[in-house]
């Protein structure tokens, strides 16, 4: 999360200052959703081999099997709804327009209260799809995962990721609770089961990853060792 506004390029306003009516992501070069599609049709042509975790990542591209914006759905099972403004974010129609290949972790500095009290807050210029909380693991989804949150300062890789955000401080480790860890992996797990993301440092990456980013979080102490062990063992209960 971001203590300064994160400005972001691409962003189509009209003059009102709303975003324009968007199912479609920003700066979006036309055809792109047709070549994917295209391409995911010659994929499944010849693909009898295709496991169901495959199957079920590829049919989310298919014509006709867009995802519906009913008020309060959640992407993750469990999550409670917490909608952050509509200007902290584009509203896009993942994965067909852009591919989702990555997770973004981000630590607030500061309480699971208030990173919902600035997502809502349509000056703030930023937002992530979930925050967690530390004393109990509980999720608030604040945007769906079709749409382009604007949480990691770089575009681009807002386009492609999902940013979760965990309740604390980057120099209080102690705050990084079990249930917060354990919680995250299974989120972890779900959203890379649902885009065929790959467990693994290179596509779970930390904010201060991110090209371009000025943000020191998730910080030195967060157990990447640990959390990545947990999202492989939650994904491998959800395979089991
Ligand atoms: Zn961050």
């Amino acid at each position: 999360m971001s203590r300064t506004t994160e400005s972001q390029s691409g962003s189509s306003r009209r003059a009102d200052g709303r975003h324009q009516q968007r199912r479609r992501g920003p700066g979006r070069g036309p055809g792109r959703r047709a070549v994917v599609l295209g391409a995911v049709a010659a994929t499944l042509g010849g693909a009898g081999y295709l496991v169901h975790e495959d199957l079920e990542r590829w049919w989310w591209r298919m014509p006709g099997n867009q995802r519906d914006r009913k008020p309060g759905a959640v992407d993750h099972p469990g999550a409670e709804w917490v909608p952050a403004s509509e200007e902290n974010y584009n509203l896009a129609d993942r994965p067909y327009d852009w591919e989702i290949d990555k997770i973004v972790v981000h630590v607030v500095q500061g309480s699971y209260a208030v990173a919902l009290k600035v997502f809502q807050d349509p000056e703030h210029g930023a937002a992530a799809h979930y925050v967690v909380r530390a004393e109990d693991g509980h999720v608030a989804q604040t945007i769906r995962e079709l749409d382009v949150g604007h949480h990691a300062g770089n575009m681009e890789y807002n386009r492609r990721s999902i940013g979760i955000e965990h309740e604390g401080f980057v120099d209080r480790p102690e705050g990084f609770t079990d249930a917060m860890y354990e919680s995250s992996a299974q989120l972890a797990a779900g959203i890379c089961a649902r885009y065929g993301i790959p467990v693994d440092r290179e596509h779970i990456i930390a904010h201060h990853e991110v090209p371009g980013a000025d943000h020191t979080d998730p910080g030195p102490h967060w157990d990447w060792d640990r959390y990545l062990s947990l999202v492989r063992r939650a994904t491998a209960s959800r395979r089991g």
